[in-house]
């Protein structure tokens, strides 16, 4: 079946998790079928609003903003993505452990004008997720142990559900275990077909 009206689906999942691995070969395996997806990373579109205002000059300076600035570029995030033509893939966090505790990466402001149409969950082993940020050296992420691993997946599970009851949008947790890309791929491009 393809497509026939525009997608909008946020892939989501702790650092390190696959979601970026996955998705691209997800998006693959739709373009051999004539179904074209655009990845936007959320974070990026948020620094180059940031950055076009004259906001921040860097990516580190995002951090130092204050909350309503931060607040005020994700939603415009959102709507700048909403406004994208054609499919559109969001990769994003779906909470941000912070010294406060977690932090929505989806708050209800960026939801009411994102409008996702599905919410894709991916998920592995707090081990092997472990593993992989131990073994992925392009990357610097936080060194956490799998008990915080298994918390902060929980934690976006039940938040992805939140997301899911706000918006209509469809929730699917796709499992990416070792070696399991390409099953995980195809799980995904089920959800986007
Ligand atoms: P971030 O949120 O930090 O961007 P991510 O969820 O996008 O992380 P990836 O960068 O896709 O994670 O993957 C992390 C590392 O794990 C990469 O080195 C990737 O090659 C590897 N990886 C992903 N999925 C698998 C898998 N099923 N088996 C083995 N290695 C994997
Ligand atoms: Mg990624």
């Amino acid at each position: 079946m393809l497509v026939d009206a525009k997608m909008i689906a946020v892939v989501t999942g702790i650092p390190g998790t696959g979601k970026t691995t996955v998705a691209n070969k997800a998006m693959d395996l739709l373009r051999k079928e004539g179904i074209d997806y655009e990845m936007v990373t959320y974070g990026t579109v948020m620094i180059e609003i940031a950055k076009s205002k004259g906001i921040v000059g860097n990516r580190d300076d995002m951090r130092k903003l204050d909350s309503e600035t931060q607040r005020m570029i994700q939603e415009l995030a959102a709507e700048n993505i909403a406004g994208m033509e054609g499919n559109i893939l969001v990769d994003t966090h779906c909470t941000i452990k912070t010294p406060r505790g977690y932090l929505p990466g989806l708050p209800e402001w960026v939801l009411r004008k994102l409008k996702p149409d599905a919410v894709i969950l991916i998920e592995a082993t707090p081990k092997e997720i472990s593993t992989r940020r131990g073994c992925d050296k392009s990357r610097s992420r936080d060194d956490e142990s799998v008990e915080w691993i298994a918390l902060h997946q929980e934690m976006n599970r039940n938040i992805s559900a939140a997301y899911s009851v706000f918006t209509g949008a469809t929730v699917k947790v796709i499992q990416n275990p070792q070696g399991k890309i390409e099953e995980a791929a195809e799980a995904m491009a089920e959800v986007l077909r």
